[in-house]
Order: structure tokens, then C-alpha cells, then sequence
């Protein structure tokens, strides 16, 4: 689906969103699906638009849904993202050719984590002729080196994970934290873009950030009262309903988001 001249989305092969920008230099493809069998198929729909060759393919976090498929673009295309991307995707290569991957990875079959080979700390722009690409690392929140990727110029913005329509949940992870993300969504939201292409879910604009940002503070306010009365996460978990509109990914694992807030909360300095 084309969002802007030359920006194109894809909603359609998987549960994670995907997207390419088409430029005068070639082609940067934001995120790569889940394995590389996915990921041609995204290729396809690159090469259905335009025989420009793919340059760059951009991973905007290191969750396996966002950076399986890059096998299929490298060494074609350079991988890029975050450092601290890098340093898990990294380290995730090298417990799968240890064999120490968790079950759920090697259901997904064979195919080789491969880590980004071009990265930044805080902030790069790739400038692909007419085309300003701006990547921008907000704060994290979601995972500890998420970025987001800007055109400034076509008012586009692809989130990543940082922001989806609706959710108002951070991931349970460990290099996630809820105080990030609800300050990189405060970021976000300075940001001059009509269109939101999110990590999954739908399309957004800007106007739909407050709203994760609210569902964000009630959900953290619910859990601080636990925190604050001196009771145990355990009983959190156990009462604490899941938020209805919330991305049904995070319903199996949403006992896992409580606890890792609960402890954001515990470790941090402005409870
Ligand atoms: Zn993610």
C-alpha cells in the first residue's frame, strides 16, 4: 500500500507490519518479517514496484518478528540499527550456532540470525538523492535500542514497536521499560508526520500517540498502587485485567508485562 510518493507499507504478510522507501540511490526497506522465507516474499513486493536496487534494510528493534528475514537481504543490502540491536542480534547468532535458541526460535526453521552491519547511538540520515531518511533513536522503551525512521519531507514515520495504535502496554522483556517508552511517545509526538506506520496493527497518526501515552500512565498507575502498598507483583499479576483494544499479542505474556513494570517502578528514582 503506498502511504506517500515513493513510501510504500506491507500489512499483509505476517502479524508485524513492514515497508520500503523507493528513492533515486535504490530502494531502504524498513524491517525484514519474521524469517527469510517471509522476507522474499516482501522482496517480491519491492521488485513488483521498482527494479531500483535494495540498498539498506532497516531494523527498527532486535525482536525476532522485525529482523528474521534479513538473511534474504544481506550482504545485498546493508543492515542497519541501533548498537545495541546489533549487540543482541549478535549475541542471538551466536546461541543459535550453539544450539542454546529457546524452542520458539527453532520452530521458525532454519534460518541465521544476521546481525546488523552498519550502526549508530543516536541519530544518522541517509541522504538517497531527493530522498532525507532520518534515523532516530528517541529513548527506547520498548526494547533498549529501538529507533524510529522519518521522512521529513513526505511527513511519514515508521515507529517500530515504540508506538502501536491503541496499545498502551510496554513488552515484558527485559530491556524494556515503561518510563522509556512513555517518554520517547512524549518525543514521538514532536515529530511533524501525518502518517504513523506502526510495528503492527494499523496505520496512525499523530493524534493517537496521547492516547497510548494515557493507557501507558493508567496501567502504570495501577501497578505503582501494588508497588506502593508494600504487595507482593504475584498479586498484581493475579488482578490486574487485561486492558481491552490491547495488541492480543501480549495477552499470553501479559503476567510477565506486570512484573517487569512492577520492578521498573520498585528500581526507579521518581516512583
Ligand atoms: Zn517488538
Amino acid at each position: 500500500m503506498q502511504v506517500a510518493p515513493n513510501v510504500y507499507v506491507i500489512t499483509t504478510l505476517s502479524f508485524s507490519n513492514c515497508g520500503f522507501i523507493v528513492t533515486d540511490e535504490g530502494v531502504v526497506a524498513v524491517d525484514t518479517q519474521l524469517v527469510p522465507l517471509i522476507a522474499r516474499e516482501m522482496i517480491k513486493e519491492i521488485t513488483a514496484v521498482t527494479d531500483k536496487p535494495i540498498k539498506y534494510a532497516i531494523n527498527t528493534h532486535w525482536h525476532t518478528d522485525h529482523i528474521g528475514g534479513n538473511e534474504a537481504f544481506f550482504p545485498e543490502a546493508r543492515i542497519i540499527a541501533h548498537e545495541l540491536t546489533r549487540q543482541v542480534i549478535t549475541q542471538r547468532r551466536k546461541d543459535q550456532e550453539e544450539g542454546k535458541v529457546d524452542e520458539s526460535i527453532k520452530q521458525l526453521g532454519e534460518f541465521k540470525f544476521i546481525p546488523p552491519d552498519i550502526t549508530f547511538d543516536h541519530n544518522m540520515t541517509l541522504y538517497m538523492g531527493a530522498t532525507r531518511i532520518e534515523l532516530k533513536f528517541l529513548g527506547g522503551g520498548h526494547t533498549g535500542g529501538d529507533i524510529v525512521v522519518y521522512l521529513p519531507k513526505e511527513r511519514v514515520l515508521f515507529s517500530g514497536d515504540l508506538f502501536i495504535k491503541g496499545s498502551g502496554l510496554p513488552d515484558y522483556r527485559d530491556d524494556s521499560n515503561i518510563d522509556q517508552l512513555i517518554a520517547s511517545l512524549k518525543k514521538m509526538q514532536g515529530l511533524d508526520v501525518d502518517k504513523i506506520i506502526c510495528g503492527h496493527m494499523v496505520i496512525a497518526e499523530k493524534k493517537d500517540i496521547q492516547e497510548s501515552i494515557d493507557k501507558l500512565l493508567a496501567f502504570r498507575k495501577q501497578v505503582k498502587a501494588y508497588v506502593d502498598a508494600g504487595t507482593p507483583p504475584e498479586k498484581a499479576a493475579d488482578s490486574i485485567p487485561f486492558p481491552s483494544g490491547e495488541n492480543p499479542f501480549y495477552q499470553q505474556n501479559f503476567k510477565k508485562v506486570i512484573y517487569k513494570v512492577y520492578s521498573d517502578i520498585k528500581n526507579s528514582k521518581q516512583r
